[in-house]
């Protein structure tokens, strides 16, 4: 499998609740390595940008809302297929839904408060990385 690296947010429904280091054992426990990291608060632009695919979406207000409730951690991951690997780490996006294990399953409190983004492509992985992260603060 080719090495890859995907886009990871850690949400504010799990900053809130002091879950960053268990959901990012869970990360490193599948073999993906985090390969850059930082805490933020992010502003209503850069939310709406970020989940601008989803503006038409009658939860696109609360979901900006949401993600500027508090600190996010952004992160990079490296590792096999990493943009796959790390979607099966998730789990689904409404927890209701996700399989026994995953971090959504374990840590989601709602289908919007759920705990994590993780990029859904190689080419938007390589898109949000760059939108957040220098070349310089990712050390593989
Ligand atoms: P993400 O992009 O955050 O990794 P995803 O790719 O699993 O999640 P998307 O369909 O891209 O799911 O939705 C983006 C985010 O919008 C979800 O993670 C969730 O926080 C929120 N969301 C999705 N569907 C709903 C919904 N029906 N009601 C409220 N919030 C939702
Ligand atoms: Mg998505």
């Amino acid at each position: 499998m080719a090495q890859q690296r995907t886009f990871s947010i850690i949400k504010p429904d799990a900053t809130r609740r002091n879950l960053t280091g268990a959901i990012n054992a869970k990360i490193e426990a599948s073999g993906l390595r985090i390969i850059a990291q930082k805490r933020i608060h992010m502003t209503s632009e850069q939310a709406g940008e970020f989940y601008a695919v989803h503006k038409e979406r009658p939860f696109y207000g609360e979901l900006v809302e949401f993600m500027t409730s508090g600190p996010v951690v952004v992160q990079v991951l490296e590792g096999d297929d990493a943009v796959a690997a790390y979607r099966g780490v998730m789990g689904a996006t409404n927890p209701a839904d996700a399989d026994e294990g995953t971090i959504r399953k374990e840590f989601a409190e709602s289908i919007e408060a759920n705990s994590v983004h993780g990029s859904d492509s190689l080419e938007n992985a390589a898109i949000e990385i760059a939108h957040f992260f220098n070349d310089d603060e990712i050390v593989g």
